[in-house]
């Protein structure tokens, strides 16, 4: 039987459902959450990208201020640009959009994010609070996603063995640091492999639930996965295809025709973990506002 499919639309609009009826609590309390998306230069892609997470937040009832800059900004004016929105009260979630140009470290920048508005969740202090599972920081949004597709579609973790494929700082090392956390949602016994992987089939076959965060267009196929494990791609990969009109189509990581028939869940691409990423940034800044009231 084919797995069933982890529809991450449905689970991402009830997530943005919920983020809007705490954002309309907030607007009665005084405080409407306010996103600033920063995008600097003019990448077709990142443009997409902003633009998606600004709507987000309109239709959730926030304030969205789309930042663009000039591809020739110095480091030193996007850092004044971090500081002013740091300082502006309308302002409760702060997402500098990647990449950016090569005059600009993004560390540095991401340092300067003040944490209790990094809603991305890439500032060290945020990053370790989640390693360490203090809950008052900001999870970033793939891998809290990941988190709540595997719960909303019912997916037991404890005990379970989960293998992830990356180990970026935005999706393998997060999403690893939050499988084994000691929580009901977690508590899986943890695997990550990555380029240097000695025998990469060995380690998915034992997988309970398969994470693949690798960017590589269907590296994980059918003989790769053990029956009845849960599949979670993260990968969206442009590949070319001669019946689309653009000439391409976008693919997970996961060859999903072939790994449809021995998993028993999987996520699809698009339409799995995607949506759940704007979502959870919704989610992160409506709890930044709120935080604001405590
Ligand atoms: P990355 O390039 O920073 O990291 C990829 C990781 O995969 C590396 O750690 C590398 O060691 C590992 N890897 C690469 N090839 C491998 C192989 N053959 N075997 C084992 N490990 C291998 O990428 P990233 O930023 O973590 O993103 C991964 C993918 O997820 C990309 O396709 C990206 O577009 C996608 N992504 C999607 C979303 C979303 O919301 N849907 C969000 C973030 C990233």
């Amino acid at each position: 039987m084919p797995a069933e499919l982890i529809d991450g639309r449905a689970i991402a609009k009830k997530v943005r459902a919920e983020v809007a009826e705490r954002a309309r609590k907030l607007v009665a309390r005084g405080v409407r959450p306010g996103l600033a998306v920063v995008m600097v230069g003019d990448d077709p892609a990142s443009a997409v990208y902003t633009t998606a997470k600004a709507k987000a937040a309109e239709e959730a009832g926030m304030y969205s201020l789309n930042v663009r800059l000039p591809a020739d900004t110095s480091q030193a004016d996007l850092l004044s640009r971090v500081d002013a929105l740091n300082t502006d009260p309308k302002i409760h979630g702060i997402l500098i959009q990647m990449p950016l140009p090569a005059q600009i470290d993004p560390d540095t920048v991401i340092r300067r994010i003040n944490p209790a508005k990094d809603v991305d969740g890439f500032h060290p202090v945020n990053v370790g609070k989640m390693l360490i599972g203090e809950r008052d920081g900001f999870i970033s949004c793939t891998p809290a996603g990941i988190q709540v597709l595997l719960k909303e579609s019912g997916v037991k973790t404890p005990g379970k063995n989960c293998v992830v494929i990356g180990r970026s700082n935005i999706v393998g090392k997060p999403m690893a640091a939050l499988m084994m956390q000691n929580n009901e949602n977690a508590n899986c016994t943890v695997t990550v492999c990555h380029r240097h992987t000695a025998d990469l089939k060995s380690h998915t076959r034992a997988a309970d639930i398969l994470i693949v965060a690798a960017g590589r267009a269907r590296i994980v196929t059918a003989d790769m996965v053990k029956p009845g494990a849960v599949v979670i791609d993260v990968g969206t990969n442009r590949v070319a295809d001669a019946r689309s009109k653009s000439g391409t189509k976008l693919v997970g990581d996961v060859d999903f025709e072939s790994v449809r028939e021995v998993a028993s869940k999987i996520t699809p691409v698009p339409g799995g973990v995607g949506p759940m990423t704007i979502a959870m940034l919704m989610s992160n800044t409506v709890r930044a506002a709120e935080m604001t009231l405590r």
